[in-house]
C-alpha cells in the first residue's frame, strides 16, 4: 500500500535562508513545495504562482471563508496561508510536502496533522542573522527593524519545534533536514501497514 507523504514544516527567522533550503530539498530529493498565498506585495523578482500566490485582502478573506487554507496567519501586517488542495493531493499521492511557514502556522499544522515534522532553521548567531537581513537589500531599514523584533519573539517559540537545524553551511543544513525526514519515515508507527503486510506474507507461506 502506498504510504501517505509526510508534512515537513520549516520555520525560521526572516533572512535565515529557509527558502533556499526548501528549494534545495525539492531539487536534490524530490520533495513537493507548497506555494502559499499572501496579501504582501511581491518583492523584486518574485513571480506569482511560483514564490507566492499574490492576493488582495478581499480575495484572501474569500478563500478563508471557502475553507481554502489548511492554516493561515497574520505576519508583519500581511496575511499568509497554505492552500488546502495541493497539500492534500500531494500527501495522498505519497509525496513529502514542505511548508515554509511561520510559528503560529506551524503549531496550527501540528494540531491538525500530528505526524507533521516541525523543523526550525536557525542562524549560527543573532549578528549573522542581522547581517544577512541587511545584506539581502530587499527590505527598508524600518522593515529590517520590524523583522528583527519579530525574530526575537520567534526565538521564544523555538522550543515548540521538534528539531533545530543551524544554517551555517547550506549543504550541511539541507542534508540534516533530509536525514530528519528519513528517520521520521522509518519510525515504527509510520510502518504499521508494512509490518502487517510482512506478517501476512509469512502467514501465507
Ligand atoms: P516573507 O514575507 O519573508 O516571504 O514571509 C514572512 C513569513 O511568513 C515567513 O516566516 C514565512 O515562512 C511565513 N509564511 C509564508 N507563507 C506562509 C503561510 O502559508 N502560512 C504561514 N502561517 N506563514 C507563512
Amino acid at each position: 500500500m502506498e504510504k501517505r507523504g509526510l508534512l515537513i514544516v520549516i520555520s525560521g527567522f526572516s533572512g535565515v535562508g529557509k527558502g533556499t533550503v526548501a528549494k534545495r530539498l525539492v531539487k536534490d530529493y524530490g520533495y513537493s513545495l507548497s506555494v502559499s498565498a499572501t496579501t504582501r506585495a511581491p518583492r523584486e523578482g518574485e513571480v506569482d504562482g511560483v514564490d507566492y500566490y499574490f492576493k488582495s485582502e478581499a480575495d484572501f478573506k474569500n478563500l478563508i471563508d471557502y475553507n481554502g487554507f489548511i492554516e493561515y496567519a497574520r505576519y508583519v501586517d500581511n496575511y499568509y496561508g497554505t492552500p488546502r488542495m495541493f497539500v492534500e493531493n500531494e500527501l495522498a499521492a505519497g509525496r513529502n510536502v514542505i511548508l515554509e511557514i511561520e510559528v503560529q502556522g506551524a503549531l496550527n499544522i501540528k494540531r491538525q496533522y500530528p505526524d507533521a515534522v516541525l523543523i526550525f532553521i536557525a542562524a549560527p548567531t543573532v549578528t549573522a542573522l542581522k547581517d544577512r537581513l541587511i545584506g539581502r537589500g530587499t527590505e527598508k531599514e524600518a522593515v529590517v527593524a520590524k523583522r528583527m523584533k519579530r525574530a526575537s519573539e520567534e526565538a521564544k517559540e523555538m522550543e515548540n519545534y521538534e528539531y533545530i537545524v543551524i544554517n551555517d553551511e547550506l549543504d550541511v543544513c539541507v542534508q540534516n533536514v533530509h536525514a530528519i525526514v528519513i528517520s521520521k519515515r522509518c519510525e515504527l508507527h509510520q510502518n504499521l501497514n508494512f509490518i502487517s503486510e510482512t506478517q501476512e506474507g509469512f502467514a501465507q507461506l
